[in-house]
């Protein structure tokens, strides 16, 4: 028999929040029989995520990850291309490079947004860049006007992915909008989420005709199964898209309640020794995806990784930074010149603490306690 736990329940890191209309959606979809690649919820989401990300178009594809590869396919990058990722991201940015055939290139962040550093990537191009991917990290927005002035001028991409900072602003305007092509993924531990499920945003007509004719098996707008290009099965279904229908409904006051949790933790931990926490940019409104601070050794004496395991004993569940893509084997050997002082410190040192609508202000407090080494 299980030892009796004893003591305040687990928090975990992250946990999706159903409890608006999402099963009653999902169960209409269902009744309905439009359970597959068509139906109204698809229409629905579609329309109202273009809306929201200000931009003409927005597809519905299967998952984050799909969604990258199928914007960067749609733009024709290939063999003997290159393509400019950050290492500290998840691993996906890069994978969906290599999936194309393109080379990732990897680039620096900087220390302010832990976002791609646009003098990082001005240093990273070569003649064969076709594409550049900025990661909105932790709900952060790249500084994208840099990046358009790096990008514009040369005819290269500029990709967003946006899986973890749906709703940011930059300069006002939202994150999928800033850019040639915006990519979200609607993963469990996402701000919003269908379980597995992923967006692409563009502005641009004809590229969103090939993503869409890309996203179906390449099938002929004008001709059924007719398939003038290799294309993708990258759709979502209708059952997903009714539990996102509901996501949107609530995605307000979602945000809200995070907010208020990143408020109460920036309540207690700024200024902190040897904690600093992401930093509020002007001009860009971060989402509040998970709370991330670094913690600096010298000064609190003791590692990232000693305050998670020490978090972990009291069932407080955290999440180290990502660790550099450019260090995994598939990328090590291609990677190996590569210098990334900024991106190697934010990794070793970046903590992200919960901060879904679920917790409750005193969960909030027991971490902060717990991480200030307080009763
Ligand atoms: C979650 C995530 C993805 C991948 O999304 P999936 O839906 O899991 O495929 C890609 N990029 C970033 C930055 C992510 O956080």
């Amino acid at each position: 028999m299980d030892a009796v736990r004893t003591g305040p329940p687990p928090v975990p890191a992250a946990a999706p929040d159903l409890d608006g209309n999402e099963a009653a959606y999902a169960a209409a979809a269902v009744r309905s029989s439009w359970i597959s690649s068509s139906g109204a919820f698809l229409d629905r989401f579609e329309r109202e995520f273009a809306d929201l990300c200000g931009t003409r178009h927005a597809l519905a594809v299967s998952n984050g990850t799909t969604a990258l590869h199928l914007a960067l396919a749609a733009l024709g990058i290939g063999p003997g291309d290159e393509v400019v990722v950050p290492s500290l991201t998840f691993v996906a940015t890069a994978n969906a490079v290599a999936y194309t055939g393109a080379t990732p290139v990897f680039a620096d962040v900087g220390t302010a947004d832990w976002c791609l550093d646009p003098d990082a990537v001005r240093r990273a191009l070569t003649p064969a860049t076709r594409a550049v991917i900025c990661v909105h990290l932790y709900g952060q927005p790249a500084d994208v006007d840099a990046l358009q002035r790096i990008c514009g001028p040369r005819g290269i991409a500029l990709v967003e992915d946006s899986a973890q900072a749906p709703f940011a602003t930059y300069r006002d305007r939202p994150t999928g909008g800033l850019a040639t092509a915006g990519t979200f993924s609607f993963f469990g531990n996402k701000v919003i989420t269908c379980g597995e499920g992923g967006a692409v945003t563009t502005d641009d007509d004809a590229l969103a005709a090939r993503m869409r004719l890309l996203r179906s098996h390449g099938m002929s707008p004008d001709r059924r199964y007719w398939h003038p290009v290799i294309g993708y099965n990258y759709r979502l279904t209708n059952v997903a898209a009714a539990i996102l229908c509901a996501q949107l409904e609530r995605h307000r006051p979602l945000l809200q309640r995070r907010r208020e949790i990143f408020a109460r933790y920036e309540a207690r931990l700024a200024g902190a020794p040897g904690l600093r926490v992401q930093a509020d940019l002007p001009g860009r409104r971060r989402t509040p995806w998970l709370f991330s601070v670094l913690v600096d050794e010298e000064v609190r004496g003791e590692s990232r990784d000693d305050v998670i395991a020490r978090l972990a004993d009291a069932g407080l569940d955290t999440r180290p930074f990502f660790p550099l893509v450019h260090g995994f084997p598939p990328y090590r050997q291609a990677a190996a010149g590569a210098r990334l002082p900024v991106s190697e410190l934010l990794s070793r040192q970046g903590l992200s603490l919960p901060a879904h609508p679920g917790l409750r202000d005193d969960d909030v407090d027991r971490v902060c306690a717990a991480l200030l080494h307080e009763r």
